[in-house]
Formats: structure tokens, C-alpha cells, sequence
């Protein structure tokens, strides 16, 4: 993921970027509400983490700004405002959810991941785009990325993809993955394609479950 943090908090700032980094996303980090909705309108980022008291401004004004330009984008908000008042006032102006200082990182990325996730519900509330890690998945489109970059997969290996993924953190076995993607084949099909896949979305995404199936799971994403 693409992570935008807004934190004038150095040992905040610097604790986050490294955990985000150490993950695998790619992150800038400002500490300034300066230029921070021009920066979200030129570069494509999947979430923004928010500090509210910042030196040049207030974060909600920032995110009232935001919303009010269109920008959908999940934000959430790290504060030390512990009031239910700030709290409700954040969800009011267009925030997706809520951290108190001090929190845990652990927390923090469950819920970023958390809002990420609800982020990928289209309008009419079907989900039809999956981000997994660096992988993002676009079901209306029939398209993958891998970082960004496009990839290119046969027929069979997106159906099977995007079975796994729609039944992510679940095991589908040899035989239902046979059944719904390669309903005419025998034998060893189904690992030449999972073999061939992997080497397109790399080798973390889909698990082998040794005797039964395949599985993608969320949080080794
Ligand atoms: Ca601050």
C-alpha cells in the first residue's frame, strides 16, 4: 500500500514510517497540513494517516477540505483528543476511524488494514477490487497489479486468484478450486497453474495447505 502520514511528531512520525516501511508499504511522511491535499491529489495513495493538533493547522479542517473536494480515500485519525465529542466531530467530517494517543502500532495497523479493506467496497456495496499486500485486484476490470505494474494472467489464473481471494482466510480445496475453474481437466492441472501464478504474484500470496488446498490468507498480505 501507498501510505500518506500527516504527524508533526518526530518520535510519533519516525515509529510509524519504519513499522509501515518494515512492512512493506511505501509511505511519505509530512508534519506539516501545508500542501498535504495537493500531495493527495497528485499521488495515488491507498489511506492516510491523520494527526489532528498539527503546527500549521488543524487535521480536521484538513479533512473537511479533503472530503469536500471528492477525495474517498480512507483516513484515519491519531489524536490525543480522548472526548467523545472530538471523536463523533471526526466521524462527522468524513473520518473512517479513530486512534487514541498513546496507541499500540499493532493496533494501528489492524485498523488500518481494517479500513483499507472496507475502502474496497464499490458504490453499489459489491466488493470488486481486493488489495492484498502489493497485490490489487479489480474484478469488474479483469485486471492485477503487482506494485503497481500490471500483470498479465491467463483466464484460468485470475478465476483461480479471485476465488481464493473472495474466500480469503478460508481453504478451498483441490476439488472445489477443479470444480469451478477447471471443471474439464484431470491430474496435475491445478498446481501448473497455482505453480505458474505464484511465479506472476509472487510466492507469499497463496498458501499450500499441504493434503487439502490453497488458501489466501489477509494478514500474511
Ligand atoms: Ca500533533
Amino acid at each position: 500500500m501507498k501510505i500518506f502520514i500527516i504527524e508533526d511528531d518526530l518520535a510519533i512520525g519516525r515509529a510509524l514510517l519504519s513499522v509501515l516501511q518494515d512492512e512493506g508499504h511505501s509511505v511519505v511522511w509530512v508534519r506539516l497540513a501545508m500542501n498535504a491535499i495537493q500531495k493527495i491529489q497528485t499521488e495515488n495513495f491507498d489511506a492516510v494517516l491523520l494527526d489532528l493538533g498539527l503546527p500549521d493547522g488543524d487535521g480536521t479542517t484538513l479533512l473537511r477540505e479533503l472530503r469536500s473536494l471528492g477525495l474517498r480515500l480512507p483516513v484515519l485519525i491519531m489524536t490525543a483528543r480522548e472526548s467523545l465529542e472530538d471523536r463523533l466531530n471526526g466521524f462527522n467530517i468524513g473520518a473512517d476511524d479513530y486512534l487514541i494517543k498513546p496507541f499500540e502500532i499493532p493496533e494501528l495497523l489492524a485498523r488500518l488494514r481494517a479500513i483499507v479493506r472496507r475502502g474496497n467496497f464499490s458504490i453499489d456495496g459489491a466488493e470488486s477490487i481486493w488489495n492484498f499486500g502489493e497485490i490489487m485486484l479489480d474484478e469488474g476490470r479483469m485486471l492485477v497489479t503487482r506494485a503497481g505494474q500490471p500483470v498479465t494472467l491467463s483466464k484460468t489464473e485470475f478465476a483461480l486468484l479471485l476465488n481464493l481471494i473472495k474466500q480469503s482466510d478460508r481453504v478451498l480445496t483441490r476439488a472445489e478450486l477443479e470444480s469451478r475453474v477447471l471443471p474439464h481437466s484431470e491430474g496435475q492441472t491445478l498446481d501448473v497453474h497455482i505453480f505458474n501464478l505464484r511465479k506472476k504474484i509472487g510466492e507469499r500470496v497463496i498458501r499450500t495447505v499441504r493434503g487439502v488446498g490453497y488458501m489466501v490468507q489477509r494478514d500474511n498480505a
